[in-house]
């Protein structure tokens, strides 16, 4: 029998595979409707102590338990979030304020993500084999692995971590962002009737429950989603007691598009990859560069098309765009549009916050007509629904525009000729790069950033040994002949 979640009841942290309530509590909003949510768990250093111990003992066991009963676990929990699609997928438009339809995508992509970790088995390398000798590479756990999770892709992004952690033989505990604890804590929830106890922890907590769990010194591992700035911060921490530590930090992506394009067939695309989510994903197109032959057209096509996306709350008909997901997000865009006038911006589209925030943190896309390259909505990430548009006319001069910022996340090039496309990616200084598409991206595929997007990779095998120690084993077969 598969769990039924109550979405609206939150008794405690999961720890255990108890639910463990704290003495404060606190409560997030609907960015859609400012509307206060249910309380949460505010955790203290005594909360992250009871779910290090335990995950430490579980680790034991479950470090030793054979690849193919985790990977039987982690198929029941996929199909036990399946079971609970419906609420949970309502529950995320509510916290994070995405459109219902982006929410059922991130849920799918997640239990698609989950089943597929579930067949990736880490194999051991036979390095050398001999009549003197054998070598193996072997790749035991790291131990105890923290994921410490942001507000604007929670569910895949929190789940993309436990996956791994978990397959590779390591205990799990999730931070979901203090934005974003609903969900976290649901699929927590889910965990309790399908994991050992200890293997599958969540606590919810404010700004101070982060640094507890980088300063913990029986955590092994942190991996961290979120701004380059906390990611410093981060790495410095665990730094301390040597965590490893992977990071997937901000980006500024630019998408590179060729003379040689149909401009009515990928408009479409590069407008929704720009504007999804609000613009609030580390990798959408946020740096759109147009060759100079084709800019006007393509600027008005852009425009035609932007105009089509409405903007509303999540659970309305036909929106696209959500709200901005918190006040301090809304905030530093609000200051980004402000730029607009100050810095005599051409508009090719929007410009205006039209929405007072009292009734929900919305603001419609806006569209900036090539801007100077040093310009703020050139250097920096946005992270919400304004775009430059920039001309270029020689390929060498845009890959170097292009691979200028110290970001590096994703980049892509938009051509007929493939060529020319494949050419012109081996160029780009990024994580991933794409031929005529944008922010693809699969369990099995490693995913990172250059640069100060971040360190190491998640998923793929690359990901997956990212979660493990490495062992040389060497017997010596003739010692005693
Ligand atoms: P953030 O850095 O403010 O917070 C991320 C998480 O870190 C939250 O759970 C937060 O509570 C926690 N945190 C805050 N201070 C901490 C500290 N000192 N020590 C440990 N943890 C701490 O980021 P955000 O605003 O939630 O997310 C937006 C940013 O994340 C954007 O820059 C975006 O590009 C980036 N992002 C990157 C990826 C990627 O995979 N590269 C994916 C999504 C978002």
């Amino acid at each position: 029998m598969v769990a039924k979640l109550d979405v609206t009841k939150y008794p405690g942290n999961v720890i255990n595979n108890k639910f463990v309530p704290t003495t404060k509590t606190r409560h997030s909003i609907n960015p859609s409707t400012v509307e206060i949510l249910y309380e949460v768990p505010v955790s203290t250093q005594d909360d992250v102590d009871k779910a290090v111990k335990h995950a430490r003992t579980a680790f034991k066991t479950w470090s030793k338990t054979p690849f193919e009963e985790r990977a039987k676990l982690l198929l029941a929990y996929a199909d036990a979030v399946e079971a609970n699609l419906d609420e949970l997928e309502a529950l995320l438009t509510k916290e994070q304020g995405k459109p219902l339809g982006l929410a059922h995508r991130e849920f799918e992509m997640t239990i698609k993500w989950l089943r597929a970790f579930a067949t990736m088995e880490v194999k051991e390398d036979i390095l050398e084999e001999n009549d003197e000798r054998k070598i193996i590479q072997t790749f035991p756990p790291l131990g105890v692995c923290c994921g410490i999770v942001p507000w604007n892709w929670p569910v895949l992004l929190g789940l993309g971590k436990m996956g791994p952690a978990l397959m590779t033989g390591n205990t799990f505990i999730m931070k979901p962002s203090p934005f974003t604890p609903y969900c976290g804590l649901k699929l927590g929830e889910l965990g309790m009737s399908t994991f050992p106890p200890g293997v599958f922890q969540v606590l919810s907590g404010g700004d101070d429950l982060g640094p507890m769990l980088t300063e913990h010194p029986d955590i092994n591992k942190i991996s961290f989603t979120g701004s380059c700035a906390t990611g410093k911060k981060v790495m410095e921490s665990c730094s301390r007691t040597l965590k490893r530590v992977t990071l997937e930090l901000g980006g500024n992506d630019p998408a590179i598009v060729c003379e040689d394009v149909d401009i009515e067939k990928i408009v479409p695309k590069i407008a929704t990859l720009s504007f999804l989510n609000s613009g609030q994903i580390c990798m959408l197109v946020k740096r759109l560069y147009v060759h100079e032959s084709i800019y006007d057209r393509f600027r008005d096509a852009m425009v035609a098309f932007t105009k089509t996306m409405k903007t509303g709350d999540g659970f309305g008909k036909d929106i696209t765009i959500g709200p901005i997901q918190n006040r301090m997000q809304y905030e530093k865009v609000k200051d980004m549009y402000s730029e607009i006038s100050k810095c005599s911006w051409k508009v090719a589209f929007g410009g205006e916050i039209i929405k007072d925030a009292s009734k929900g943190y919305f603001i419609t896309p806006t569209i900036i007509d090539n801007p100077p390259d040093d310009s703020r909505i050139v250097t920096e990430e946005p992270f919400g629904p304004i775009l430059p548009m920039l001309k270029w006319s020689s390929e060498e001069e845009v890959l170097e525009r292009a691979n200028s910022l110290e970001t590096g996340l994703g980049a892509s090039v938009w051509t007929k000729d493939l060529t020319r496309g494949e050419r012109m990616a081996r160029e780009l200084s990024a994580g991933s790069v794409w031929v005529n598409s944008h922010f693809d991206v699969a369990p099995n595929v490693p995913f990172g950033g250059h640069k100060s997007s971040g360190i190491g990779s998640e998923w793929g095998m690359t990901g997956f040994k990212g979660h493990c120690n490495s062992r040389s084993v060497w017997v010596w077969k003739k010692v005693f002949d």
